[in-house]
């Protein structure tokens, strides 16, 4: 009987690699649509001075509405279009509107676009940075790119040299998830970093007194310090976790206490009223 069912689990299993295959080519069909039309679209949410509340720049993040499935987060679709080669056309379109939609702020005003490994290794994205920024006017240190840790799994080298390439462009170079995976203090010495972002699962814990996260989040802060490097806490939902990594000597803050991320239409451009009030 164990045997039976072992195969019926394994029949299983394929029927759902199968229909998760389909499932995957329909989208891919789909987010190429999405690319041509509207569907697909960025979202800005805010990221604050924990010190005096004001806001300093905006994460743009990339969102897509299904005509029939609805939203479907980036956590779903970015593993996919990565796959498929898509992100570089996408991955060059987020950052040319990032970059149009940015120089509308105020001149202080950061944005922040989120970079995959595949968009890295390959040779386009320095070229794709630099067009947007010439075409836009923006100034290269008010462009963040966001990496994470997983950037430096694949080809070291040629990663490497796309970043150091990115930075040479005068644009500030960002370490996403820090804490979270695969987490080596090592990565922080392969590429200079201009800032830190620390994963929400240790904003979360080290805000609730868990002693390890806690331990963590003072290590990364310090390291911050030494390296001379900024830092953000991520995922900042209450005011509690707001005022501990306040405490903690955190430099920036971002979460749905301060905002969620919005449309570019619903920015407020009051940037004098107070951050909490600011989407
Ligand atoms: P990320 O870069 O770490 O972005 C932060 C994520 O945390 C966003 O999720 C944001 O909506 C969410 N978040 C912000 N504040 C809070 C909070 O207080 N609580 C909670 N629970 N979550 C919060 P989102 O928009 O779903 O994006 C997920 C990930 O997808 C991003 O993580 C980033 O890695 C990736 N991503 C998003 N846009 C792009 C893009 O344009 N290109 C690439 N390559 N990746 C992107
Ligand atoms: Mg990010
Ligand atoms: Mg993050
Ligand atoms: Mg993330």
């Amino acid at each position: 009987r164990a045997k039976e069912a072992g195969r019926g689990g394994h029949a299983f299993f394929e029927r759902c690699m199968f229909e998760e295959a389909e499932d995957n080519r329909l989208l891919e069909q789909d987010v190429r649509q999405a690319l041509n039309g509207d569907g697909l679209t960025l979202a800005y949410q805010p990221i604050i001075d924990a010190a005096t509340g004001a806001v300093v720049g905006r994460e743009a993040l990339l969102r897509w509405r299904h005509p029939k499935r609805g939203d479907i987060p980036p956590d779903q679709f970015i593993p996919i279009i990565e796959d498929t080669g898509l992100i570089h056309q996408i991955g060059d379109w987020v950052i040319r509107e990032a970059c149009a939609e940015a120089v509308k702020w105020g001149e202080e005003l950061r944005v922040a676009v989120n970079v995959s490994a595949a968009q890295l290794t390959g040779a386009g994205l320095a070229k794709t940075v630099l067009g947007a920024l010439a075409t836009t006017r923006l100034s290269p240190d008010r462009l963040e790119l966001e990496v994470t840790e997983s950037v430096f799994l694949g080809d070291d080298a040629a990663t490497l040299a796309s970043l150091e390439r990115l930075r040479a462009l005068g644009v500030r170079l960002v370490l996403d998830d820090f804490g979270k995976g695969y987490s080596s203090f090592g990565y922080l010495s392969r590429a200079q970093f201009a800032k830190i972002k620390i994963d929400q699962s240790f904003v979360r814990g080290a805000a609730e007194g868990a002693r390890d996260c806690l331990a963590i989040v003072k290590a990364i802060l310090a390291l911050a310090r030494g390296l001379g490097v900024e830092t953000t806490a991520e995922g900042v939902e209450t005011e509690e976790q707001a005022r501990a990594m306040r405490r903690l000597g955190c430099g920036q803050l971002q979460g749905f206490h301060f905002g969620r991320p919005v449309e570019a239409s619903q920015l407020s451009d009051d940037l004098n009223a107070p951050s909490r009030l600011i989407a």
